[in-house]
């Protein structure tokens, strides 16, 4: 007898993949840049987003889907800043999907948005297989974490249109070597971006703030 093996995540991705497209359609009709972040826990996703809406909210309208599995600490930190902001609890899946943003997408008001951050669950793996409409896929690395990381998870360093490698300030108690870091990466994805930055200090941020701001604006241009 042989084996009957159903391929179960196709099926699921590629119906992620046209909610995705519809999400897409609807955010662009609205002029609105999105960007998937994407991370290991604790390397500053929700940081690094309080940091731009702190630095760039007089000049750009910005909202926020925060997704984690459980809470919304995350979503009361950027709703006290009085930004818009939709937390998604996944209830233990680790990642979001389109269909979570898509019910999302009828909570917020899209045509008083410019950008919208979308923060994904932290985890290395999954979030990178499903697209959810975005136009930038910004992934953050962390100096803890190690710079063995693009080795150990391929597929999300390859996949990332930007890499922001945060807590750069810790990098004097650390054994962190930037240029092992920036080998592994390039050799997975040539073309990315890389912003050293610590959202502690500040440092770097002023380069990221800029190619944000271009890229808010080209697509109002669109
Ligand atoms: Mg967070």
């Amino acid at each position: 007898m042989t084996v009957k093996v159903i391929t179960v995540g196709e099926d699921i991705l590629g119906a992620n993949e046209e909610k995705a497209r519809n999400n897409k359609s609807k955010l662009d009709k609205y002029g609105i840049l999105t960007i998937n972040i994407m991370s290991s826990p604790g390397a500053g996703k929700t940081s690094l987003i309080l940091s731009t809406i702190k630095k760039l909210r007089k000049k750009v309208r910005i909202a926020v889907i925060e997704g984690d599995v459980a809470s919304s600490v995350d979503a009361e930190k950027v709703n006290a800043l009085g930004i818009p902001v939709i937390q998604i609890n996944t209830a233990g899946g680790c990642h979001l999907d389109a269909n979570m943003v898509e019910k999302a997408l009828n909570d917020l008001p899209l045509k008083d948005i410019d950008l919208l951050f979308i923060e994904n669950v932290g985890n290395l793996i999954c979030p990178n297989a499903f697209v959810l409409g975005e136009d930038q896929r910004v992934m953050i690395a962390s100096l803890p974490e190690g710079d063995d990381k693009p080795y150990k998870y391929p597929a999300m360093f390859a996949d990332t249109d930007v890499i922001l490698l945060n807590k750069i300030d810790l990098q004097p108690y650390l054994d962190f070597n930037a240029d092992n870091f920036k080998k592994a990466v390039t050799g997975l994805n040539p073309d990315v971006t890389i912003f050293p930055i610590s959202c502690k200090t500040g440092a770097g941020l002023t380069a990221w703030f800029g190619w944000l701001e271009a890229v808010v604006r080209d697509k109002k241009k669109k």
